[in-house]
Order: structure tokens, then sequence, then C-alpha cells
């Protein structure tokens, strides 16, 4: 009796419940249901795009060892996902479909109305927690609530956890081979959603290309991850995160591996190490949101007075933003640094962040769609956790009045102006003082423009705007 597994945001074959569940029952066939519509729509750009296209290769190469075939299905948006998810399970004949949950709102919609379409033909239908190790609402605070600060959901997650939760599985053994399925062609990505050869190279797609880089975060970084973490530029931090988001590994995989150096040990011992989990448990904390709090996902701040915030809807500052124009180096390389990797560095995602909602007064949407174009992890859950944590509309978001000023973020976590000066050459010849801040003169000498708003004025105004939008 035939399985069929369907392939998400999980792009692997080690330790993926879903897929393990099914071989045991019998022969699996995968599949994919490419909705690049949907992703698009859903903001991603090009940089995530290829990125998952190339996942996609990579695991029909593994899946091709284990004898597993890999259905392509090309299906535009999840409105049409389910009818041809069923065609093709009715086609193949398969017993029943399999796959691990996701929560944005359009993703559970999607997997319900597969779900109720699949039971009115007697396909039976297996979900499965996966990408997080807390089913989301079996977390709760104790009066039934979700979670929406982070340090209580870290200690109830370190407390409550369990070996069974932790276990991870095996990719499942060769099976005998399916002679009447062969795996699809994967038909090319059209033109506008290619990134670049650079890109490719940064970021190559799959779970061996994975698990290489969290070895290589184990032997080298994580030592002095707790120390290093927040400095752009010594590359302290795992740079896991497209991979994590696509589920080329899973959560498991890296906090096991972790718990692993550390005498398997979560939340005491080497420092480092614990502070790296934590941070997996904060991309937990935020899909648990995602699920509690249905507004988030359709463009809702958490907080709902701040609906009444009076953001500024002012392009030519938001061009300089998105273009690095802004005049504070700090700001400007970090979106340099976000454009051309497609990936950011998180210190500088919160103090980019902070600019555009606090110095700008530009509404965090607007940031939050510019950052899911162009990042390779972009993520409903992280991102809009970020950017309402940096806007202070979200849950234990920075209060309003903890305003982040970008030169002093630039000598604290930037001291020697070195990643400013990678990503801004025309700055490279100052002294680092002067790369934090160039006197008027030598802006105008090397054509680097002048602060696009004064920090004192700029703070005050978003002061004023978000103190007059909490009046009652
Ligand atoms: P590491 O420090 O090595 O951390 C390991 C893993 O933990 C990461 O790969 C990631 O999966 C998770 N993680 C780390 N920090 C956070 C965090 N603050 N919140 C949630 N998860 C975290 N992360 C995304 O994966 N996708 C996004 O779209 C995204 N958008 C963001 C937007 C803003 C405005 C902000 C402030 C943060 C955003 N983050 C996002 C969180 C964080 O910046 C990135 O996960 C991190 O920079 C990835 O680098 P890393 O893999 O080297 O992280």
């Amino acid at each position: 009796s035939r399985q069929l597994v369907w392939f998400r945001t999980d792009l692997r074959t080690i330790d993926h419940t879903a897929l393990a569940h099914a071989a045991e029952q019998g022969p699996v066939i995968g599949v994919i249901v490419r909705t690049l519509k949907q992703w698009r729509n859903h903001g991603h750009g090009a940089n995530k795009l290829d990125f998952w296209q190339r996942g996609i290769g990579a695991l029909a190469e593994q899946l091709k060892a284990l004898r597993i075939p890999l259905e392509i299905l090309d299906a535009d948006t999840f409105d049409s996902t389910p009818t041809s998810l069923l065609k093709l399970a009715r086609e193949l004949q398969v017993e029943a479909l399999h796959f691990n949950d996701e929560y944005g709102l359009n993703e559970q919609q999607r997997d319900r109305s597969v779900q109720a379409k699949f039971s009115e033909v007697g396909i039976a239908v297996h979900r499965y927690t996966d990408q997080v190790l807390f089913t989301p609402g079996t977390l709760k605070t104790g009066s039934g609530d979700y979670y929406s600060v982070f340090t209580p959901f870290l200690k109830a997650w370190l407390k409550q956890i369990s070996a069974t939760q932790l276990a991870q599985r095996e990719a499942p053994t060769r099976q005998a081979p399916l002679s009447d399925v062969t795996t699809d062609q994967l038909p090319a990505l059209p033109e506008r959603d290619q990134t670049t050869s650079s890109i490719r190279e940064f970021w190559p797609a799959g779970e061996e290309a994975a698990a290489d880089r969290l070895a290589s975060f184990l032997d080298a970084r994580a030592n002095h991850y707790k120390e290093y973490r927040d400095f752009p530029e010594t590359a302290a931090t795992s740079e896991l995160s497209p991979y994590i988001a696509l589920g080329m590994i899973s959560p498991r995989q890296c906090i096991n591996a972790a718990a692993a150096r550390n005498h398997g040990h979560l939340g005491d011992g080497d420092k480092n190490l614990t502070s790296w989990i934590s941070e997996l448990v904060w991309r937990e904390f935020y899909q648990h949101l995602l699920v509690g709090y249905p507004r988030l996902s359709r463009g809702e701040p958490y907080k709902l007075e701040t609906r009444r915030v009076p953001w500024r809807d002012n392009d030519e500052d938001f061009s300089a933003w998105c273009e690095g124009r802004t005049g504070y180096p700090l700001v400007d390389a970090a979106m340099k640094q976000l454009t051309s990797r497609g990936w950011m560095h998180n210190r500088l995602r919160m103090v980019t962040a902070m600019f555009l909602t606090k110095h700008l007064l530009i509404h965090w949407h607007r940031g939050e769609q510019f950052f899911l174009k162009h990042l390779v992890d972009g993520e409903l859950g992280s991102n809009n956790g970020g950017w309402q944590w940096a806007a202070s509309t979200g849950t234990d978001a920075a209060p309003y009045f903890r305003i982040f000023n970008p030169t002093t973020q630039a000598r604290r976590f930037d001291p020697e102006g070195e990643f400013i000066a990678r990503y801004l050459p025309e700055l490279a010849d100052l002294s680092p003082r002067d790369r934090h801040d160039p006197k008027p003169q030598q802006r105008r000498e090397i054509g680097y423009p002048d602060p696009i708003v004064d920090h004192r004025a700029a703070r005050q105004r978003a002061l004023d705007a978000f103190s007059s939008s909490s009046d009652d």
C-alpha cells in the first residue's frame, strides 16, 4: 500500500517526521507542489524562490538514492493545490497522504482543504508536528493563553521538553524499486524568479550543504557565539537560517547537535551553546504566535492600538533606506548586505528595521515586504516577529521609547568600521571613527549623502507619534 509524502518547507530526508512514518507503512512516493504565484503573492523574491528550486533539485537527488520517486506538480496557488494533489493521489492509487504541518494562516487553510478533499474520497491524511518541537497550543501560560513574552516561553519550553520530542529519525532505508513511477523532470524557474550566480554560491542548497554548515558552525564559531554574535564582521553566527526556513535541516538536528557538545544540556552549561539553542526557540516562539494570533498573518499588529500610529508615507525616504542612502553608514552597509547577499546579520536587521519604523516613521509593512523580497531565509513568523519587535507593535516588542542610535550602534558593534568598509568601500579610507559618521566635508568629497534625518529630531518625532497614538 503506497504512501504519498508531500514535501513543503521540509526539503530533506533525514529526521523528516512525515517521511519516516510513511516509510513504516509502505513504499513511498514524494510530491512537491510548486505554487510560484502564491509564493510571489506572499512577497518572496527571486533569492528565495531560486533557493527553493535548488532545494527541490537536491531533495530529488537524496530521494533517488532511497529509490523514492518525486512527482512535481505546478499549481500556481494554494487554491488549486487540493484538486491537483487529489488527482495525483488517485492516479498513483496511494493509501494515504502524509505531511508536516505549517503555521501561516494560508498554509493552515490550504491544509484543511486538502484534508477535507481527501476524506471525501476516503484517502487517509496523516499530519505531523515537525517544524517545531511543541505543537502550537500545547505550550501555554498558567491561564491558558499563548505566551506573548519570550523568556517565560523559553523557561516553559526548557522545563517541559521531553526525550520523545527531541528524538531524531533516520532517513528511511532504500526501498524496492517502484517500476511504474519515475521522478519528474523539474521545470526550470521562469527567468524573473532566478537569482544571481553569486547568491547561488553563498547559499548552496540541500541537506548536505546544511549539515556542513552546522558542523562548521559548531567547530569554528560556536565557542565564541555569545561574545561575538552581535558583531556583524566577526561571522560568529551559523548562517543556517535559509536552511532552517526551508527545512533542509530540522531545528531538532540543530538543537541536538548543540546539546551533544554541552553534555546533553539545553538550558545550562556552556553559555555559547545555550544561547544559540535559545535563538532556535525564538524561532519556535514566533511560529506559535502565528497560530495563537491569526491576525499576524493578515498584516495586523499584535498591539491593536498601534494601528493609530501616524506613519509617514514618504516614498523618497523609503527609497533611500532600500538603496542604502540614508547617510547613516551602518544602516546603509546593512542594506547593501541584504541586497547583495540575500541575508542580513541579526543585529543589523534590528538596527535597520528600527531606523525605518522610528527614524523615518514608515510603516513596518513596507520594510517587512522589502526584506521578504530579498531574503533567502524570508519566513513569515520570524520576519513579522522581528519587524513588529522593532516597530514596537508586537509581542515582547522593544518599548517604543527605546530607539537605537545608529551611530552608537556602529561604534559598539563595528568598532573598527570594518563591516561598513566592506559594504561601503567609498568609506574604507577613513578612520574608524569617521567611518561611523563621516565629517560633512568628507561626505562631500566622497559623494556620501548627509544624514537623511537628524537622530535627535527623528527620535522626538517618533516619541510624539507613538505617545499620541497610545493616549486613550
Ligand atoms: P544564528 O544566530 O546562528 O541562530 C540560529 C537560528 O536560530 C537561525 O538560523 C534562526 O533560524 C533562529 N533565529 C536566530 N535569531 C532569531 C530571531 N531573532 N528570531 C527568530 N529566529 C531566530 N529570521 C528568519 O529566519 N527569517 C526571517 O525572515 C527573519 N526576518 C527578520 C526580520 C527582522 C526585522 C529581525 C530583527 C529578525 C529577523 N529574523 C529572521 C531573525 C534573525 O535575524 C535571523 O534568523 C538570523 O539573523 C539568521 O542568522 P543565523 O542563521 O546566522 O542565526
